[in-house]
């Protein structure tokens, strides 16, 4: 048997709240424009019900634990934070997941942030091009530690919201997300083979805005989980 040239790689973890457990990232997936009064303030239409979500990929071992210092990233003088749900998959399925049956799949939920290299996106979307190097960067998901469902069950109208150097930036009730876990876990099925380990963001609400070198930001699913963190001065 060949022996490995690159010593295996080991998948990056995220931390359980309340468990000496850590839960294995397999892949990481994000839904775009689920928030209406997002999708319009990016000039965009916003998602319709009967039309399949906006999914893209960030690498797994772009996660950041909570209480980070992040390093402002190169290639970008517009860092963009975007808060979002996140759903945590403590079981797969090979094939189509109907929607009714998709939370069982689901072992938790956490907040994290989609951080964004906008001007990349700007200029990617004005060339029809993918928005991979926008997305997909080193440290671009901070994670709070996963809230296990047998704990917190499913949210459904929770607020979700971004302080930023403790003025309030972005804030709006979970019910008002176009796409609900449950329809937008069928919607990836329908694609992709749904896998433990898996984590979905399930998009930002309206005012995505600038990080800058030294901000602070804490992000919170009210009475659910709380992400703090900053980007380095
Ligand atoms: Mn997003």
């Amino acid at each position: 048997m060949a022996t490995l040239l690159v010593p295996q790689v080991t998948q990056p973890v995220v931390a359980i709240k309340g468990r000496n457990e850590t839960f294995s990232v397999h892949r990481i997936y994000c839904v775009g424009r689920n928030f209406a009064e997002h999708a319009k303030e990016m000039g965009a239409q916003p998602s319709k019900p009967n039309d399949p979500p906006v999914f893209f990929m960030k690498p797994a071992d772009a996660v950041v634990a909570d209480g980070t210092t992040l390093p402002y990233p190169r290639g970008t003088s517009e860092l963009h934070h975007e808060v979002e749900l996140v759903v945590a998959l403590g079981a797969g399925a090979d094939g189509i997941v109907a929607a009714d049956n998709a939370l069982d799949l689901v072992f938790g939920y956490s907040v994290g942030l989609d951080l964004t290299r906008r001007d990349l996106q700007a200029r990617a979307k004005a060339r029809g091009l993918p928005w991979d190097v926008a997305k997909g960067f080193d440290h671009s998901a901070p994670l709070a530690p996963i809230v296990p469902v047998s704990e917190c069950g499913h949210p459904r109208d929770a607020i979700l919201s971004l302080h930023v150097n403790d003025r309030l930036v972005q804030r709006a009730p979970l019910s008002e997300m176009i796409f609900s876990v449950a329809a937008v876990l069928h919607e990836l099925s329908r694609l992709y083979d749904l896998r433990a380990g898996d984590l979905i963001f399930m998009g930002t609400p309206a005012g995505v805005g600038p990080l800058h070198p030294g901000d602070r930001f804490i992000a919170s699913v009210e009475g659910l989980a709380t992400l703090t963190g900053a980007i380095a001065g």
